[in-house]
């Protein structure tokens, strides 16, 4: 039986924004994935993070973006393992965890730009397929095999973004999935 394909998008997710959910819907819509799998990164306990709110807000507030979204899925799988925890170790332990799976990696031409310096990049390469999609303004780089090139819409939106507009005191609604708005004004997130 074929496994099934599913992809690891990371990130803090500080919080989850329009621009995440529309590029891991996109990748499903375009049948590179059975699923998308956000993952939240939890807090690096070796880095001075401040602004970054605690791993379990972020992770519900991806809950409610993916809800009733097809093959979207909040993942916290990362909240379990040594921190940090290396995208090589992480996949490993995915397999050994889900082995009807093949996991693929979804990553930014920003990161990709640096994946050269990523611990044991190599053998990411040699053991999974990646899937780069477009930050805005590169041209497009030449890839190795296993690597593809994701030409998905850009949303002109970060997470910097909606934590600036919410100290600013401006309305991030358009910004963010439902819901998520009223939980980071509910729960007082990023206010300063
Ligand atoms: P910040 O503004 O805090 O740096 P971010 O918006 O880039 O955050 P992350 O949680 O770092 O969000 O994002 C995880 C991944 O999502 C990153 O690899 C990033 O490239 C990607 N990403 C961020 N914004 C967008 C967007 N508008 N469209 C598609 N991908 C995005």
């Amino acid at each position: 039986m074929s496994k099934k394909k599913t992809v690891i998008f990371g990130g803090s997710f500080n919080p989850v924004h329009c621009g995440h959910v529309a590029l891991a819907a996109e990748v499903c819509r375009a049948g590179l994935a059975t699923e998308v799998w956000l993952m939240v990164s939890p807090h690096n306990p070796l880095k001075d993070e401040c602004g970054l709110a605690p791993e379990q807000q972020r992770l519900e507030m991806v809950k409610m973006a993916v809800d009733g979204l097809p093959g979207l899925v909040a993942c916290d799988f990362e909240f379990s393992l040594q921190r940090p925890s290396y995208t090589v170790n992480t996949l490993a332990r995915l397999e050994e965890e889900y082995p009807d799976r093949e996991f693929i990696l979804l990553i930014g031409a920003d990161n990709w730009e640096n994946f050269g310096r990523w611990y044991k990049n190599e053998e990411i390469l040699s053991r999974y397929r990646i899937i780069v999609y477009p930050r805005g303004g590169e041209d497009v780089p030449q890839l190795p095999s296993g690597v593809v090139w994701f030409n998905a819409p850009l949303h002109n939106v970060s997470s910097t973004m909606v934590r600036d507009a919410v100290a600013a005191g401006e309305d991030i609604s358009p910004l963010v999935p439902p819901g998520v708005a009223e939980y980071i004004k509910d729960n007082g997130l990023y206010k300063n």
